[in-house]
């Protein structure tokens, strides 16, 4: 006996069902001062760290085998400084909080930013709670 399956009904739960979970899969953050930073389409707990400074790594270009994030930063240019790694510099770009100008991503190529293919949130900057300490922001590292 073959399997009935209405396609209709089907597609039209599913089409329904991720409209639903990509709105409530939005994932909003802050700054330790209560400012909105960024709206992202993951949890950042949910994204790869960096080795060196356990900063989060947001892909904002396509590439071949992985899609860019979709997200907003609310963040202002700051100031490039350059990093001393392992025996090798590093330039970073810096974006800060536009209300009390703490630090919180940057990316490896000048502003605007997302003009690279990656930001990264420095760890324990944000919180998803406003008005409440990020998780992570009084590690020594
Ligand atoms: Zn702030």
């Amino acid at each position: 006996m073959p399997k009935v399956v209405s396609r209709s009904a089907v597609s039209s739960s599913t089409n329904a069902q991720l409209t639903a979970s990509s709105a409530a899969a939005l994932c909003v953050y802050y700054c330790i001062c209560g400012e909105f930073i960024l709206v992202i389409d993951k949890n950042l707990n949910a994204l790869p760290r960096r080795h060196s400074d356990k900063a989060t790594i947001v892909r904002c270009q396509d590439s071949e085998s992985a899609a860019a994030r979709v997200f907003k930063l609310n963040a202002a240019e700051g100031e490039s400084v350059l990093i001393e790694r392992n025996g090798g510099h590093e330039r970073q770009y810096r974006f800060s909080c536009p209300r009390c100008t703490l630090p919180v991503c940057y990316q490896s190529t000048p502003p605007p930013a997302k003009s690279g293919p990656f930001l990264y949130i420095l760890a324990g900057a944000l919180s998803q709670t406003q008005g409440a300490l990020p998780q992570g922001a009084l590690d020594d590292d």
